[in-house]
């Protein structure tokens, strides 16, 4: 527990698909006038360096943002990588990107203070919920957004409903723990029966290993079970060539996943319309592909 640190993988073709999703969901839902409830129940650090040490380490970025900011797409994006890339430029004014914001400031950035929008952060890591506190001081929030160093699947339980009853719940682990696929298919049960209107994303790594391959299986079966909607939606980046002689090529994550239960309507659509784009630029090769679907 707790040798993830999400700064090793900030901006990478992961963060590109799930922030660009939690972008598209979060304008979805302030569209109307009343407030909403976000709850971030594995909020990370909030801001990355993409020039840290951290960062710099894994290089992971460069597969993801850096890469796709460089590209043509970049010049003409379809609507929901607009959006995206409209906000990661608002942390990058000078252009490059250097500053890579986390799920916690992607969303802060479309709440509304006048209606009284909440957000409710929580991360478990000492030095990661530390450095999430300096970044939200720097916010000057004030009560928009709460921060606590605790257990986000226990402290969803005491979130759902919200007194808005209109909102999103954020779930987004490490994975670091095995138990954490199951945590997550018992908080998609028991908050649906609780805040059954709430809009819930889930993002998990597409790695060969029984529990992720069965997630969003369970997932499916859960909505359709509570009989709401959902949509789930992978991209896979694929394989680099190999060269002899040299390092693998092909360490780390090649594929992730987004699963969202009471999704937007509009999002089927707009994705089909970014996700083919997205992966002929991001991808390297052999298994690169894409998945969209959706039912109920
Ligand atoms: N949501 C963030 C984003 O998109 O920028 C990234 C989060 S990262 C994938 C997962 C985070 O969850 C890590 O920072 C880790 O320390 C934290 N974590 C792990 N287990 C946790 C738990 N049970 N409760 C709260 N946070 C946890």
């Amino acid at each position: 527990m707790f040798s993830y640190r999400h700064g090793f993988h900030a901006g990478n073709h992961a963060d590109v698909l799930k922030h660009m999703v939690l972008i598209a969901v979060l304008k979805h839902l302030t569209a109307k006038p009343t407030p909403i409830s976000v709850v971030d129940t594995h909020a990370g650090a909030g801001l990355y360096r993409l020039d840290s040490d951290f960062a710099g380490t894994s290089g992971e970025a460069q597969d993801g943002i850096v890469k796709l900011l460089a590209s043509p797409l970049a010049a003409a994006p379809p609507p929901l990588l607009a959006d995206y890339l409209e906000l990661i430029a608002t942390f990058n004014p000078k252009g490059k990107p250097k500053i890579y914001p986390g799920s916690p400031f992607v969303t802060q950035a479309l709440l509304r203070q006048d209606v009284k929008d909440k957000l409710w952060l929580f991360e478990l890591h000492p030095t990661d919920s530390k450095s999430l506190a300096t970044h939200v001081e720097q916010l000057h929030a004030g009560r928009q957004v709460n921060l606590k160093r605790e257990d986000g699947f226990d402290g969803l339980r005491a979130h759902v409903p919200p007194v808005q009853r209109r909102g999103l719940v954020l779930i987004d682990p490490s994975y670091e723990i095995k138990t954490d696929y199951q945590r997550v298919a018992t908080a998609i049960q028991e908050s649906l029966k609780k805040f059954p209107t709430g809009t819930y994303m889930v993002w998990y790594p597409v790695i060969p290993r029984p529990e992720a391959h069965e997630l969003p299986r369970r997932l499916k079966t859960l909505a359709t079970q509570a009989g709401k909607s959902w949509l789930h939606a992978v991209l896979n980046i694929g394989q680099k060539p190999e060269t002899p002689g040299e390092p693998p090529a092909n360490k780390g994550l090649t594929a992730s996943g987004v699963f969202l239960v009471n999704p937007p309507h509009t999002l089927k659509p707009a994705l089909q319309q970014v996700l083919p784009a997205l992966v002929e630029v991001l991808g390297r090769g052999r298994g690169q592909s894409q998945v969209i679907e959706a039912g109920g």
